[in-house]
């Protein structure tokens, strides 16, 4: 078991692995029914901390961090959901008594539990989150609770958002997609990304929702399209066209002049309508089903790909998927990230994939993080394929440098396949 320190420091790690990494803290305490900061006999604590161990997931890690305080690392955590099933199940393996020295003690616990990067971006803040969240499960009767962005969070500040998207100080990541017939980089993804000065990284989880609430959307829509299209347009005059893909918010469709935006952005920054692909998600689509169509059928009709995204999450009728244009289906990652270690999850991606060819769409399978995944959905005829496993989301520049350098004029040419003379 690790001590605070190490603990700290496996944090640290973590955290320095990288862009797009995701886990969860939970901060939790033992002490036995009806007493209050008691500490525990040895012995007990080590009953209580095997039976914690019990409840965890093979990659977690647990650290003694007080008398009968346990803070632990969930390595798979990706979101406040995931972190309160991880909480509860903690919870719930206290339900039995523990056995000491040859009697029933019966024991409880409380967790708290934040996760990275959504609610902290350092060790300290995260565990503070912890904490934060472990004083509510106290006084909560579930005896668990995540930490709530709302409780004392230091506000996102609208002018601090609004300066970043007027003075393009948002950057433009993009992440590869993978063609699973051919073996090749096909596209990517573009996501935003906001170091601010006041906050440091802030999650576009985060920072989205907050434009989508505040009316800045419509700005940071604007950014996204005319900063992504222009590397658009770098890979295309560099012979590497290939189609780049655009998340655009629901509450977008009902700008006016939405669709002369996006044609005009298009035409600005000399791109191939077909290398365009626009992402909305199921649920943006099912808010105003009629005026989704609407406007999407004017972009497919100009040559425009439409995606539509995190599939399989929301509610969507198979009548209105019929009716909205689209050309590709993005399979939602957590069905995706379970695929390998459940049967049920893989039998409904396979259906997925399945749905979309009957409706003719390619299929996009996202939160693709490892080998067997790939080759599980090579094998169920998946069109394409998005995650770590082929390729975090990196500074598009990098990705330019990587995937779109220029092709080399034929006199140019050096190497094997060179021409002749
Ligand atoms: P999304 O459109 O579903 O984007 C995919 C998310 O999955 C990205 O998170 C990406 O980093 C993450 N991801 C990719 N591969 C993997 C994997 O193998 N495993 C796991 N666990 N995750 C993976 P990100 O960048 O944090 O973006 C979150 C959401 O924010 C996006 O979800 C999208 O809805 C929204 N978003 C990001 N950029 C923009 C933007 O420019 N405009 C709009 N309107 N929304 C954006
Ligand atoms: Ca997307
Ligand atoms: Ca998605």
């Amino acid at each position: 078991m690790l001590d605070r320190t190490e603990f700290i420091a496996t944090l640290e790690r973590l955290i320095a692995q990288g862009e797009g990494r995701s886990f969860g803290v939970i901060l939790a305490r033992v002490q036995r029914l009806g007493e209050v900061n008691i500490l525990l006999d040895e012995s007990l604590s080590s009953a209580a901390h095997k039976r914690i161990e019990q409840a965890l997931l093979p990659d977690d890690r647990l650290a003694q961090v007080g008398e009968c305080e346990f803070a632990i690392l969930l390595a798979g955590v990706r979101s406040a959901g995931h972190a309160a099933l991880a909480a509860n199940r903690l919870v719930r393996a206290f339900q039995e008594p523990l056995s000491f020295e040859g009697r029933p003690a019966q024991m409880v616990i409380a967790a708290g539990a934040a996760v990275f990067p959504n609610h902290a971006q350092t060790p300290m803040a995260l565990c503070r989150c912890a904490e934060t969240a472990f004083a509510q499960a106290q006084q909560s009767s579930d005896r668990y609770a995540v930490y709530s962005p709302r409780a004392d969070r230091p506000e996102l500040a609208y002018t601090d958002l609004r300066e970043a998207v007027t003075n393009n100080r948002l950057n433009v990541y993009l992440q590869s997609i993978w063609d699973l017939r051919h073996d090749r980089v096909a596209g990517a993804e573009s996501l935003a990304r906001w170091n601010s000065q006041a906050l440091g990284w802030v999650s576009p989880d985060q920072f989205i929702p907050y434009a989508e609430q505040t009316g800045l959307i419509s700005e940071l829509t604007r950014w996204s399209l005319n900063a992504t299209l222009r590397y658009c347009g770098q890979a295309r005059q560099a012979g590497r066209g290939m189609p780049f893909a655009i998340n655009l918010s629901a509450r977008v469709f009902h700008e006016t002049g939405i669709v002369e935006q996006i044609l005009d952005a298009i035409e600005i920054w000399n791109v191939s309508p077909d290398a365009v692909v626009l992402e909305v998600t199921e649920n943006a689509l099912m808010a105003d089903p009629q005026l989704s169509a609407r406007v999407l059928k004017r972009l497919r009709d100009q040559g425009l790909r439409i995606a539509i995204d995190d599939f399989g999450s929301g509610y969507s009728s198979f009548a209105y998927l019929k009716q909205f244009p689209a050309t590709e289906l993005k399979i939602d990652k957590e069905f995706v990230l379970d695929m390998t270690g459940d049967v049920r999850a893989a039998q409904l991606v396979r259906s997925m994939v399945d749905l979309a060819h009957n409706l003719d769409l390619d299929a996009i399978a996202e939160g693709v993080e490892t080998p067997e995944t790939a080759l599980m959905l090579a094998e169920m005829d998946c069109d394409f394929a998005q995650g770590f496993f082929f390729g975090r989301p990196i500074p598009a520049e990098e990705f330019l440098a990587q995937h779109c350098a220029p092709i080399p004029a034929p006199g140019n040419r050096r190497g094997l396949n060179a021409d002749a003379g």
